[in-house]
């Protein structure tokens, strides 16, 4: 089999890059071995701005422009709905944090999203001492239900592998590599955490920063907002709730633990005061990278491996531009910014 390129991974990143392939007719084969889980676990939420310190999100205006019109594309050709708009309330810890919030609503990267009129109804169930601020151009992609369900239409027309990559097995020529029975001209890694199995692109300082979540039933909790307090709680509808997440800097594995359900349960504590019941609970690594910028580019010594990572706690957002910008770079030429380049790390 001969095709233009093989792409090892089919989470967001990968996933945003075969768009790239889609709509420029190249051919190509995808590797995927289910060892991550980070886009299938994951929260799926977009949201422009940082709410621990009511600064905007890195390029949120210029991400979200190009994010919202591939997923609505993607929802269009698979027939699914993965968007769902929604406000997040910021649930304000003190005066302070409040007043905070008023400075910030004048800033001009920030004027869009931020409310100036603070929300001072009582939700039942939601545990809040002070007023409640609104986010818009919000909402979530259901990640899991992407991800599924594009593997699915990858596996329809045969384009989709379920087994290892093998790095191991990778030999490569002049111009062209061989991997098993594929020739290929370019191979695309978007392994997330899995780049540290990846003798060529292992040398990327890449740190894994495990997260958990609950999904619970509250059924006297009835909101339709993301709440955002000392912890999210995210509407999925029938009363039931993602509840997340952790950050674990130790923890290299993708196994919900004891201690990630103890933490979520102890803070959920001071969040709602109705009773629940856990439904589910999940984990993943999120790919982060220090200085949170992603990880794109050509290695250093082979031009034939290309590496999309490094999308960090914000996939849904970063994937679809970095893909763009590194398709561009590899087809036309265009140069990579710095900001992503991998040049930026020696090896
Ligand atoms: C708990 C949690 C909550 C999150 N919440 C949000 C959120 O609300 N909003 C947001 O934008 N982001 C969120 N994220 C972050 C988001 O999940 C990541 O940014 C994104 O999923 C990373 O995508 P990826 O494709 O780079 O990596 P992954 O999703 O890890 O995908 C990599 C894929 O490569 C495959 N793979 C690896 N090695 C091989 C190999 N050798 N052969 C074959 N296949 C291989 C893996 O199985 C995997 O499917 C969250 C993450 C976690 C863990």
């Amino acid at each position: 089999m001969k095709v233009d390129y093989i792409v090892v991974g089919l989470g967001l990143a990968g996933l945003a890059f075969v768009e790239e392939l889609i709509a420029a007719n190249k051919s190509f084969i995808v590797f995927e071995d289910d060892s991550q889980t980070s886009s299938l676990v994951a929260g799926g939420v977009y949201n422009p701005v940082i709410l621990k310190r009511f600064t905007p999100v890195w390029n949120a205006k210029e991400q979200l422009e190009v994010a919202l019109p591939f997923y609505k594309k993607i929802e269009e050709r698979l027939n699914i709905i993965i968007d769902e708009k929604f406000v997040i309330k910021k649930a304000f810890k003190s005066i302070e944090d409040q007043n905070t919030w008023f400075e910030a609503c004048d800033k001009p990267k920030l004027v869009d999203y931020l409310d100036p009129e603070l929300d001072t109804q009582r939700y039942n169930g939601v545990i809040a001492k002070f007023s409640f601020g609104n986010v818009h151009e919000t909402g979530r992609i259901n990640t899991k239900k992407l991800v599924e369900s594009y593997r699915g239409y990858l596996e329809e027309r045969k384009l989709i592998r379920f087994e290892n990559f093998e790095h191991e097995q990778l030999n490569l020529n002049e111009e062209l590599i061989q991997y098993k029975d594929v020739t290929a001209s370019r191979v695309v890694f978007c392994e997330g955490y899995g780049i540290t199995e990846n003798p060529y692109f292992n040398y990327l300082p890449l740190n894994e920063a495990k997260g958990e979540l609950l999904t619970i039933h509250a059924p006297e909790l009835n909101i339709g907002f993301l709440l955002k307090s000392t912890l999210f709680v995210l509407p999925l509808g029938g009363n039931n709730y993602k509840v997340g997440a952790t950050f674990n800097w130790t923890d290299k594995t993708s196994n919900p633990s004891k201690e990630g359900k103890e933490e979520l349960i102890d803070k959920l504590r001071k969040v709602i005061d109705v009773p629940y019941t856990i439904v589910d609970q999940t984990a993943g690594i999120r790919p982060t990278v220090a200085g949170r910028r992603p990880l794109v580019g050509v290695h250093p010594k082979h031009n034939q491996l290309i590496v999309l990572n490094g999308l960090g706690t914000r996939g849904v957002m970063i994937a679809p531009t970095v893909a763009k910008n590194l398709f561009s770079h590899l087809e036309k030429g265009n140069a990579l910014s710095e900001e992503i380049d991998i040049r930026r790390f020696s090896m």
